[in-house]
């Protein structure tokens, strides 16, 4: 789910939740509210009305209290003659009566009943009929005799119309004339009574409303309604029922079988009732109006508020996380991120300066890794890939345009000399200046003939020594040679590098598109092709590639990548060939010597493939598995329980000047379990002189570590007698293009007696290697040299067979002077 979806999930309720709550509480808060409205006003409407109906009490109360004590009232009662109060006194009190009914049109009856219930005169509206005049047994009377003093008010059915009617009655007590007035007591003589109409309540109740249907209403003690407004509809008529049933409850709702009503009742009189009611459904619709109106509210509130919540949160968080992802993405692309566009000063913006480092950080990274990959670290050149890419596109180019891409192909002279000499270091800084100095050349466009492809000259570093030059736009192959000839000449000048003053000179190979190739693998291959072919010619030269050159050189380079394979593979085993004594015969030691067993082309004699391994420095490893398994070999002899010999193995110059060659040795010996006694290294004359100093430490090292050290075909070589007596050296062995014609050139006879003599005198022992025939043997007798090998004993054979002769210890020599014979071995 994304942050937007999980955020509004989050806020809807957050907000909803409160919103809800106190949404809630208000409408419950306006409910009751609405509900104490409903009570104060029903409660309300029943004190105005009991107000107007005590006013209305009252004034029939004093004016009956009034009336009754009227004069002629008086007079008619204390009159004992009937005649004189009929005939004289009635007419008048009838009159009396009638002007008070006009006054108070209401008061429909006013009569005068005597003490026994008798009605004794009356007033009523026109058209009352008059039921009885004998009162004495009607409730009412009876109730008014029990009375007593004071105005007596009771509600009454008036028997005469049904009507509900308030009768007021007065008592008349009065003092006899007659009598002594010390002595007399007032005497009740009658009631004057007053029949007071209710029709104003009905008049009430129709005028007064409550809300749409709340009412009041008037019943007697009984319940019976007495005075309803005319409405109609079936819930009144049940709150009415209702009331007669629940006539004590002040204050309540009225439960029956409709609507539910909330009710207000008074008693206003003994036998009169005032009812307020209102039906709860009028309150419930305001209710439910107001809880409309909050459920409206809240969702609005709700709403806006988690719209705005959401419109911060993403302005705050949302936004500046999707640049932040999109920053990261771009970043892991690679792509450069500078500016984010998250100004500000809290976690984000920190995040965001962050993310900005991050991306440069990376961007640099990146620069530097993508200069690496196409870029030499040493020289600051492009290296092989970065040139294949110009050189591609320079011959593109030339094909479009019609002109010629020639490239150089460069190798340092002599450079594996300086590395195996000087050391690593002072290489690599002979390598950065020749980058430097041919760069300066190639960039010097007045040595260059016009370039009109659009492409740069361009220098490469394909490995080692190599170089590559690109030069495209040529309009004649010709310009090649004039820029290969400037660039041997301006490298002429010899380099300076820690006091050592280093010649600069390569070799060139030019190869030219489209003669030589159109692909950039033939072009670079056909071009270092041309380069060997410049170095056989004699170094410091240049030369262009020609169909021919190919065979030789191709055959060369598959060579050496077999070369490289055949460690690996395993191809590679050794030879021994016994070195024996010259008189003796006895079997002193053996020459370990290297053969190649190829699966393409069979057994390849190292004077094909140790060239090879020289030049490309696999002499190094290859030497080492030689000096291994040689020491192996002669340890597992001894532990044959055979004589102890030594055995000679071939150093090349390049393992010997490899800084800790005595260490490898050393090495090789104790892992071998070998005494160094037994091991004897063999080292070529001239791979000795060629630096004579440096030789002379290694030697003496190697002597430390007791081994025996043999100059290896010595004659060859330009050795000083001076240098020979300062080196540790025990051996010289006499290379054999000297003994091999011992018998038939004088001059050979000559050096290799020297030869014997000079070791001698310098108290080393002389060995001949290529010894073949008895005269050879004879003569090297004769001039005292100790030992010897060659195939006059036996040829270099596989360790198996040697373990044969190594047993017998010794092989048979012609006897001095014996005639030429062939020994097997
Ligand atoms: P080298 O060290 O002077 O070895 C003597 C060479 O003379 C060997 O040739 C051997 O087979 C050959 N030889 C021995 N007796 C006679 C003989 O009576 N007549 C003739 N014609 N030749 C004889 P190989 O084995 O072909 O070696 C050639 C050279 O290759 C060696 O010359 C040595 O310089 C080099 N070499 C051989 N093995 C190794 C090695 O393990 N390491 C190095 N660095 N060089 C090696
Ligand atoms: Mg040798
Ligand atoms: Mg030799």
């Amino acid at each position: 789910m994304r942050l937007h979806a999980k955020l509004l999930l989050l806020l809807i309720p957050l907000v909803a939740l409160p919103v809800a709550v106190l949404g809630w509480v208000s409408y419950v808060q306006q409910r009751d509210q609405l509900v104490e409205d409903a009570r104060r006003d029903l409660e309300t409407l029943l004190i105005q009305i009991e107000e107007q109906i005590e006013e209305r009490l009252y004034s029939v109360q004093a004016n009956t209290a009034l009336f009754a004590t009227s004069a002629l009232l008086r007079r008619y009662l204390l009159e004992e003659d009937e005649a004189t109060r009929f005939r004289l006194l009635q007419p008048g009190l009838i009159k009396l009566f009638a002007s008070y009914q006009r006054a108070y049109p209401d008061y429909y009856e006013i009569r005068v009943l005597l003490t026994d219930g008798y009605e004794d005169t009356r007033v009523a509206r026109a058209g009352l009929p008059n039921g009885s005049e004998e009162e004495a047994d009607t409730p009412y009377f009876q109730a008014l005799a029990r009375a007593g003093e004071g105005t007596f008010t009771q509600l009454v059915i008036n028997p005469d119309d049904g009507q509900p009617v308030l009768i007021a009655s007065q008592p008349i007590r009065l003092i006899d004339p007659s009598v002594d007035p010390i002595l007399a007591r007032p005497v009740l003589r009658g009631y004057f009574v007053l029949t007071v109409s209710l029709q104003f309540l009905q008049q009430l109740v129709d005028g007064t409303r409550l809300g749409r249907e709340g009412h009041a209403f008037f019943t007697d003690a009984a319940g019976r309604v007495l005075f309803a407004p005319a409405l109609h509809g079936e819930h009144v008529g049940a709150a009415h029922n209702a009331v007669a049933s629940h006539l004590d409850a002040t204050i309540g709702a009225a439960h029956g079988h409709g609507p539910e009503f909330l009710m207000r009742d008074r008693r206003l009189h003994d036998d009169l009732y005032v009812h307020a009611m209102l039906p709860v459904a009028e309150i419930d619709d305001s209710t439910r109006r107001v809880a409309l109106l909050a459920g409206a509210l809240m969702v609005g509130a709700t709403a806006v508020t988690a719209v705005l919540l959401y419109v911060a949160l993403r302005s705050l968080l949302l936004n500046p996380l999707l640049r932040l992802r999109n920053a990261a993405r771009e970043i892991g692309r690679g792509e450069l991120v500078s500016n984010i566009g998250i100004a500000r000063e809290d976690e984000i913006g920190e995040l965001a300066t962050a993310f900005e480092d991050m991306g440069e950080h990376l961007r640099r990274s990146h620069e530097q890794i993508a200069h690496l990959a196409y870029h030499d670290s040493l020289t600051g050149l492009p290296n092989r890939r970065l040139f294949g890419e110009l050189l591609e596109n320079a011959v593109a180019q030339a094909r479009r345009r019609g002109v010629v891409v020639a490239l150089l192909f460069l190798d340092m002279d002599d450079f594996k000399r300086v590395n195996d000499t000087l050391g690593h270091p002072v290489g690599d800084a002979l390598l950065s200046e020749f980058a430097k100095r041919l760069s300066g050349v190639v960039r010097d466009s007045d040595l260059i003939a016009r370039n009109s492809s659009g492409c740069e000259n361009a220098v490469a570093r394909l490995g080692g020594d190599e170089f590559i030059v690109l030069l495209p736009g040529l309009n004649s192959p010709l310009d090649a040679a004039i820029v290969a000839q400037r660039v041997l000449e301006h490298l002429d000048e010899p380099i300076v590098i820690g006091g050592h003053e280093l010649p600069v000179r390569a070799s060139i190979g030019i190869t030219v598109f489209p003669n030589d190739g159109d692909t950039v693998e033939a072009l670079i291959k056909s071009a270092d092709i041309a380069m060997y072919h410049a170095k056989e010619q004699g170094k410091h030269h240049y030369a262009f590639y020609t169909g021919g050159m190919n065979a030789a050189l191709v055959e060369r380079m598959t060579l050496e990548a077999d070369l490289r394979k055949a460690l690996l593979r395993d191809e590679f085993v050794l030879y021994y060939q016994p070195q024996v004594d010259a008189w003796s015969g006895r079997i002193l030691g053996v020459e370990a010597l290297l053969r190649w067993t190829c699966p393409e082309r069979g057994l390849v004699s190292p004077a094909e493939f140790i060239p090879l391994a020289e030049e490309s420095g696999l002499i190094v490893p290859i030497g080492e598995w030689v000096l291994r398994e040689a020491c192996r070999q002669n340890r597992a002899w001894q532990d044959a329980g055979l004589a102890p010999i030594t055995v000679s193995v071939n150093i090349s110059s390049r393992q010997f000047n490899v800084a800790g060659f005595d260490p490898v040795i050393r090495g090789v010996l104790s892992a071998e379990g070998l005494d160094a006694r037994y091991l004897d290294l063999e080292l070529t004359e001239t791979a000795i002189m060629r630096s004579p100093a440096t030789t002379a430490q290694v030697l003496d090292a190697l002597k430390a570590l007791g081994a025996t050290i043999s100059m290896d075909d010595f004659g060859t070589g330009y050795s000083s007698l001076g240098l020979l007596k300062k080196l540790p050296i025990d051996r010289l062995k006499i290379d054999q293009s000297f003994v091999r014609d011992i018998a038939e050139d004088a001059d050979d006879a000559a050096i290799t007696a020297t030869i014997i003599a000079m070791g001698r005198s310098l108290n080393l022992e002389v060995i001949a290697e290529g010894v073949e025939t008895a005269e050879q043997l004879a003569f090297l007798r004769e001039h005292g040299c100790q030992r010897f090998q060659g195939y006059l004993v036996s040829k270099p054979v596989p360790a198996a067979d040697i373990t044969a002769l190594l047993q017998a210890g010794r092989f048979t020599l012609p006897r001095a002077g014996a005639a030429p014979q062939r020994l097997s071995g």
